[in-house]
């Protein structure tokens, strides 16, 4: 018998499928087959030269210590301006956490919060990474379906349906990931209409797509909506998205007192505060103006345009625009029961994705991962002639496919 026994905790979970598809294609590549990994959840640009120039003066100023486990004094003021400027909320630098990423306030807010058998509203599809979060800090999820035909969107008949009294909290996550679907602000004014009739029922809001939209309409938030459920709303964002960061990890939440409170306590004793030069190059990043946010945004849009309009031309596959975050989530309900040259009837989403990683050499993720089938999620965090490429190549392969 092994002396490493490893606890009920983990073996609940499993590994992020996005790293698992990811790895999958490398290995395949290692082989020498030419993949297009459409997989990545993460931007293509490099951190803006500025910000990554911020985080050598720290370095040089001898910032290199540990800080204060709640972050800089300076980075939660710079987070607390974000929120008045860009959120029109109002949030006490002192109710602010600093992070390793957004990820890990998710997590520290589950850990703090959960008790066993407590359950989590999760609408579908849905960031791989909530259910099993959940699952490691002994909740349940519980998991909401949200139709195509409805964009995606929780609707308020759904939520109010699917509050039981051991619901904790409800995760509401605008852009999404995976779809890009948000959400306006008389759709967060039904959804707060509901919430206020069950003040059990904390919200954790994930904006971390938040600057990533393509329709044109004013960013708002749950709480600028409703500011009555601030006493037990936490809101998580972070600069690894907007800022092409995610390698920096740093996120930050702010919420009620109590909660953010018990997160720093549980933080300092597992990671401590996020890196504190990375605290330096996110302060710079928060003070840098719009200039990239726009850039990359026009840039990712120009993507979704025309991979929206490849893909909608492949008979048995098509998409909606989303509305924000980078990736589309492409409905191949059309390909099951299809035969493939090698006469395989594809039956799920995942046997069509390690189908098409096969025989296009496009790398994707099954919709199964995010909790709505069938359906696959493709980034367009990669240049425009890749994704034309994998395009061309996924129509390509499509057309060998037969209904006999
Ligand atoms: N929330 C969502 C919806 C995400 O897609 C991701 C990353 O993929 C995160 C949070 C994690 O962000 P971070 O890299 O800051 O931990």
């Amino acid at each position: 018998m092994s002396a490493i026994r490893i606890a009920s905790r983990v073996t609940r979970i499993k590994p992020s499928p996005s790293s698992t598809a990811s790895d999958r294609a490398n290995a395949l590549k290692r082989e020498g087959k030419s993949i297009i990994n459409l997989v990545v959840g993460e931007p293509d640009f490099d951190t803006p030269p500025a910000i990554c120039q911020a985080a050598c003066e720290a370095i040089n100023r001898g910032e290199t210590r540990y800080t204060q486990n709640n972050g800089t004094p300076a980075l939660r003021a710079a987070i607390a301006a974000k929120f008045a400027r860009e959120n029109r909320l109002t949030v006490a630098a002192d109710d602010i956490i600093v992070t390793n990423g957004a990820k890990s306030a998710i997590f520290n807010a589950f850990a703090a919060t959960l008790e066993t058998g407590d359950e989590v509203l999760i609408p579908a599809p849905y960031w791989v990474s909530y259910p099993d979060m959940v699952l490691a800090c002994d909740g349940r999820p519980l998991i909401i379906t949200c139709q195509e035909a409805a964009g995606f969107r929780l609707t308020p008949e759904q939520l109010r349906a699917s509050i039981t009294s051991r619901c904790r909290w409800l995760l509401l996550n605008s852009p999404s990931n995976p779809t890009g679907a948000t959400y306006s602000r008389a759709e967060l004014r039904a959804l707060a209409d509901v919430l206020l009739d069950y003040p059990h029922l904390a919200i954790m809001t994930d904006d971390i797509y938040e600057h990533i939209r393509y329709d044109g309409s004013e960013n708002v938030h749950l709480l600028e909506v409703e500011p009555r459920l601030a006493d037990r709303t936490l809101v998580v964002n972070g600069v690894s998205k907007t800022y092409a960061m995610t390698g920096w990890r740093i996120g930050y939440a702010a919420g009620p007192k109590a909660l953010i409170a018990a997160m720093g306590t549980l933080q300092s004793q597992s990671t401590s505060n996020a890196s504190s030069v990375s605290q330096a190059a996110a302060l710079a990043a928060l003070n840098s103006g719009t200039e990239f946010i726009s850039h990359s945004r026009e840039i990712y849009r120009q993507r979704r345009d025309a991979m929206a309009a490849a893909l909608n031309a492949i008979p048995g596959l098509h998409c909606q625009l989303p509305d924000g975050a980078f990736y589309l989530y492409v409905n191949c309900a059309g390909l099951l029961g299809k035969t493939t040259a090698t006469g395989q009837v594809l039956k799920s989403d995942t046997e069509v994705v390690l189908w098409l990683l096969e025989s296009a050499g496009v790398a994707v993720v099954a919709g199964s991962a995010y909790g709505l089938s069938p359906y696959f999620r493709l980034s367009i965090a990669t240049d425009l002639a890749t994704l034309q490429a994998g395009a061309a190549q996924i129509a390509t392969a499509v057309a060998t496919l037969n209904s006999y």
